[in-house]
C-alpha cells in the first residue's frame, strides 16, 4: 500500500477506505499468529526478552504501519496469552465477548472522556443510565443511589473505602476529611475483612495513610468464609480497647477459592456498631445474570457499596468494572469543582460531570462495552454463559474428589477449584510449569501452607472433554516428577 498512513480519521472517503483496510490487515495479524487451540506459545522467558529487546526503541524515521504490522505480527503476537483458548485458566482473567471487542474500537475512534460532559455527551448518558440500571439489577434503589465506572476492582475497592471513611469521620467525629486531612483518632480506625480478602484492601488502607495495621483478618471457616463468630468478638475487644470500626469488607467470591461471605450476618453487626459494609463482588458479581445460581448473592443488596468487575465473569474487554453506592450522598467524597471543567452552573441547566464521582479525571468510555453486551445476550444469554462457568467447576471438583491421587479441600460455589496432586508441593510446581509449556496454562496457590493448584472457570466454550484431558494430563505429569 502505497498511501501514507493517515494522520486521523476525518469526513474523507479516503481516509476511511485506508483505515478500513488497517482494520483488516490487523485482524489477518491477530488470526495468523496463532494455528492452535492451545494458550500460549510455551517460549522461555529469556528467549522472549531477546526477541522484545531486539526491536529497538524508537527509530529516527518512521517505518510506516505495514511494516511495523508486520514486525508486531511476527514477534509480539505469537506470544500473547489467547486468553479464549479453553486450556487457559489460571486467573480471573477473561476471554472477551466478541461484541466488545467492536466496543473498543468504536470507544478508541471517537476518545470520548468521562470527565465532563462536552468531552462525552452521549457517553455521560450512558454512563448515568447503566449505573442507575446496575444499581437496580443489584437491589439498590434506582434513586438515592449513585455510582461510577473505574479502571478495576482495586479502585473500586478503595474507592468505596475512602467514601467508608469520610462518611464515618463526619458521623461519628464531626470531622470532614475532604478539608481537613485524617482526624486526630485515625491511628485507631479499623476496617475488618476475611484472612483470604484482596490485597487491594491493604494496599487501600496504605494510600489512605492507615497502613495495613488497620487492617483487620477476620479468620474463615472451613469453607472459606467469614466467621461471624470471630468478627463480632473481635469487635468487642477492638471498640473496648477503644478502637474505632469503621467499614467492613464482605467479599462475594474470593480470589482463589470463589467462597462467599454471610454479608446478612455482617450487616447486622455493621448496624451495630455503626459501620460502612461494602461488597467486594469483583468476580463473584456475574451471578446476578444466573436464575440457577443468583440466590448465592442475594444478601448483597443489604450492603452499602458493591465493587463490580467486567472483565472477569462478564468477559469484558480490561478494563471495565463499576463501584455502586447506595446513598449516593457517600460517592460525594470526590466531588470538586474546577473552573476549567465543571462550572456549578453548567450542571444546574443538565450539563452534568462526571469528574466529581471519581478518583480519575480523564477516564475511558467503558460503558459502552456493558450497555453492547447486555444488549447483545440479554439475561439468557449471560444466565447461560454464568451457569456453564459454574456447572464446570462442579463438574471438575466433583470428578476430582473422588480420586484419591488428589486433594480438594473446598468445594466450589463460583467458577474457581483450587486442588493439588496428593503427592506433595515439589510435584504440583512441576507439573505446572510442564503445562505452561505444552500451552496449557493453569494457576497456583498456597493453602495452609501447601502449594495448591487452580482452576479459575470463566471460558463458556469449555467442555466436560476438555476438562478430562487436562485431568488425565495431570495425572501422567504427576507420576513423571
Ligand atoms: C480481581 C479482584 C480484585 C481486583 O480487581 P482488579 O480489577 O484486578 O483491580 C479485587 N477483589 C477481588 C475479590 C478480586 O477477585
Amino acid at each position: 500500500m502505497s498511501a501514507a498512513d493517515p494522520l486521523l480519521l476525518s469526513d474523507s472517503k479516503d481516509v476511511q477506505d485506508r483505515f478500513s483496510q488497517m482494520i483488516r490487515e490487523t485482524l489477518s495479524a491477530v488470526f495468523n499468529s496463532y494455528s492452535d487451540d492451545s494458550a500460549f506459545s510455551g517460549i522461555d522467558p529469556y528467549e522472549l526478552r531477546q526477541k522484545i529487546g531486539d526491536l529497538g526503541f524508537l527509530p529516527q524515521k518512521g517505518k510506516g504501519f505495514e511494516e511495523v504490522l508486520k514486525e508486531t505480527e511476527r514477534t509480539i503476537l505469537p506470544h500473547m496469552l489467547r486468553t479464549w483458548s479453553t486450556k487457559y485458566m489460571p486467573h480471573l482473567h477473561s476471554p472477551v465477548l466478541t461484541e466488545t471487542i467492536c466496543s473498543e474500537l468504536i470507544i478508541a475512534c471517537f476518545n470520548d472522556s468521562m470527565d465532563s460532559w462536552d468531552q462525552g455527551p452521549a457517553a455521560t448518558e450512558l454512563e448515568e443510565s447503566m449505573v442507575r440500571g446496575l444499581n437496580g439489577l443489584f437491589g439498590f434503589p434506582e434513586e438515592g443511589s449513585d455510582g461510577c465506572f473505574t479502571s478495576g476492582g482495586s479502585q473500586s475497592n478503595i474507592s468505596a473505602i475512602i467514601a467508608a471513611r469520610d462518611w464515618y469521620c463526619m458521623n461519628r467525629f464531626n470531622w470532614d476529611v475532604k478539608m481537613n486531612g485524617l482526624p486526630p483518632e485515625y491511628t485507631r480506625m479499623r476496617v475488618y475483612t476475611s484472612e483470604i480478602s484482596h490485597f487491594s484492601m491493604d494496599k487501600a488502607s496504605h494510600i489512605l495513610g492507615m497502613g495495613y495495621r488497620a487492617v483487620r483478618k477476620i479468620p474463615v471457616d472451613s469453607r472459606c468464609r467469614i466467621d461471624l463468630r470471630a468478627f463480632e468478638r473481635m469487635l468487642e475487644e477492638d471498640v473496648a480497647a477503644g478502637l474505632f470500626p469503621y467499614c467492613a469488607v464482605a467479599t462475594f467470591g474470593t480470589t482463589d477459592f470463589g467462597s462467599i461471605d454471610d454479608a446478612e450476618g455482617m450487616r447486622e453487626l455493621c448496624d451495630r456498631y455503626g459501620m460502612h459494609l461494602h461488597a467486594d463482588a469483583a468476580y463473584g458479581s456475574g451471578l446476578i445474570m444466573s436464575q440457577q445460581y443468583k440466590d448465592r448473592i442475594k444478601s448483597i443488596s443489604l450492603c452499602d457499596s458493591i465493587t463490580v468487575d467486567f472483565h472477569k465473569m462478564f468477559l469484558l474487554p480490561i478494563s471495565c468494572s463499576a463501584i455502586l453506592m447506595k446513598d449516593g450522598e457517600r460517592l460525594k467524597c470526590f466531588e470538586l469543582h474546577a473552573d476549567y471543567l465543571n462550572r456549578e452552573e453548567d450542571e444546574e441547566d443538565g450539563y452534568i460531570n462526571l469528574v466529581g464521582k471519581s478518583m480519575q479525571t480523564t477516564r475511558r468510555f467503558d460503558a459502552l462495552k456493558v450497555f453492547m453486551a447486555f444488549q447483545t445476550r440479554g439475561i439468557d444469554g449471560y444466565g447461560r454463559i454464568i451457569d456453564t462457568a459454574v456447572g464446570n467447576a462442579s463438574y471438575f471438583y466433583q470428578r476430582i474428589a473422588s480420586d484419591p491421587a488428589f486433594i480438594a479441600p473446598v468445594e466450589p460455589e463460583l467458577s474457581s477449584v483450587v486442588f493439588a496432586l496428593a503427592s506433595g508441593d515439589e510435584v504440583n510446581k512441576k507439573v505446572r510449569r510442564a503445562l505452561l509449556s505444552e500451552g496449557t496454562v493453569i494457576g497456583q496457590t498456597v493453602m495452609d501452607g501447601r502449594v495448591m493448584l487452580k482452576f479459575t472457570l470463566l471460558n463458556p466454550n469449555l467442555g466436560h472433554e476438555r476438562i478430562d484431558s487436562i485431568v488425565a494430563r495431570i495425572k501422567e505429569l504427576g507420576s513423571q516428577f
